[in-house]
């Protein structure tokens, strides 16, 4: 097997290598069939099984309730911010936002264009450092919707909550925590994540819509952006995105056979408490998220003196441990550490960074 290096992209992220290895033993021949999957008519019978059975495992591993329709869609999550709003915002209603980093900022904006958004609370105040609690928060009294990000990849702010909105339709942007953790589906009128951190490679977006929501676009929604147009032809109502889906699939079997979000949710606890431990050990590393709204997923920390990022980061890559680099927008470093980062990687960060202060602490 070809040497894998520990990745911590925050996007497109690692993917399990067994899942990569299945892909290519498949990759020419299908199945016995000749073909690629990438070659295949979405709407032959062995592409519908490949798909149809993709979904199944996702609502086994999320125990999605049976009201609920799972839409295989494209235009990544960002498409969704305008999607939510043109088939759940009415012209002349409201929907409440959560503002609590970059992304949410981004939801709020796209969401401006189509009708009124009431941003009903923001981290702002805490410098984006802290969750406001639903206390301070600033409901309309009859939103279309109230929408969060579950967790900030950005930031590395997360939520170790769901709110509670009454009756209100709950939508959430789960692009870079979904099957992390065990979440209550019923809690929710939608749920969209973008694909390429937990779920398989960019390209497709996977939203997961009360059926009861559906129906509600409003007359200038395109085609393509209704979810019920989605939801009655099975995603397919014109071509998907067929080889993410596909490999999404595969990511979906191996997420059961190491024994579902269960268990990805030890595995994940492990390994963010390991790597939070070492930060707070240490005088040399930091990280300012507020103990319990720190992410899970996305770990940003920064060196006492900036001046050594570059070094860290050169010393780092030679050991394989790759795209540690912060964003842009926030600089320092970020370990993003989804399902398919183990906990041998976080461990081989931490001996890393424990070097690495040793020599320039
Ligand atoms: N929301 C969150 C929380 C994200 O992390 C990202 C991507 N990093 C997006 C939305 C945008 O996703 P996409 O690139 O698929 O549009």
């Amino acid at each position: 097997m070809s040497k894998r290096a520990h990745n911590f992209c925050a996007g497109p992220a690692a993917l399990p290598t067994a899942v990569l290895e299945r892909a290519q033993a498949e990759m020419l021949d299908w199945n016995g069939m000749g073909v690629s999957v990438m070659e295949m008519s979405h709407r032959s019978d062995e592409y519908v099984a490949i798909a149809e059975k993709a979904e199944q495992d996702l609502r086994d591993l999320l125990a999605i309730p049976s009201d609920y329709k799972v839409l295989f869609l494209q235009g990544g999550a960002s498409q969704q911010f305008a999607e939510v709003a043109l088939n759940l915002l009415p012209e002349d209603g409201v929907a409440d936002y959560i503002d609590t980093g970059i992304w949410s900022k981004k939801s709020i904006e796209e969401a401006s264009r189509y009708g009124r958004v009431n941003v009903a609370a923001s981290a702002k105040g805490y410098d984006y450092f802290a969750i406001p609690g639903q206390n301070e928060w600033q409901l309309s009294k009859d939103a279309a919707y109230v929408h969060y990000a579950s967790n900030e990849t950005i930031g590395g702010l997360q939520f170790d909550w769901i709110p509670s909105v009454g009756d209100t339709p709950l939508v959430v942007d789960m692009s870079s925590d979904i099957l992390s953790r065990e979440i209550d589906v019923s809690k929710f009128g939608l749920i969209y994540a973008g694909a390429q951190k937990n779920i398989g490679p960019s390209g497709l977006v996977v939203s997961i819509v009360r059926e009861d929501l559906l129906g509600r676009a409003r007359s200038s929604c395109p085609t393509m952006l209704n979810y019920k147009v989605a939801a009655d032809n099975g995603s397919m109502y014109n071509t998907p995105a067929t080889y993410s889906w596909y490999l999404s699939g595969l990511v979906f079997e191996w997420l059961k056979e190491q024994g579902g979000v269960a268990a990805m949710e030890q595995r994940n606890k492990a390994k963010k408490d390991l790597l939070y431990k070492a930060i707070d050990a240490s005088d040399f590393y930091s990280n300012p998220i507020a103990i319990n709204a720190r992410s899970w997923m996305n770990v940003p920390f920064r060196l006492a003196d900036e001046k050594l990022d570059k070094v860290f980061l050169a010393g780092a890559d030679a050991r394989g441990l790759l795209n540690l680099k912060g964003h842009r927008s926030v600089g320092g470093m970020r370990a993003s550490i989804y399902n398919a980062t183990g906990l041998d990687a976080v461990e081989a960060l931490v001996a890393y960074m424990a070097e690495f202060e040793k020599e320039h602490g």
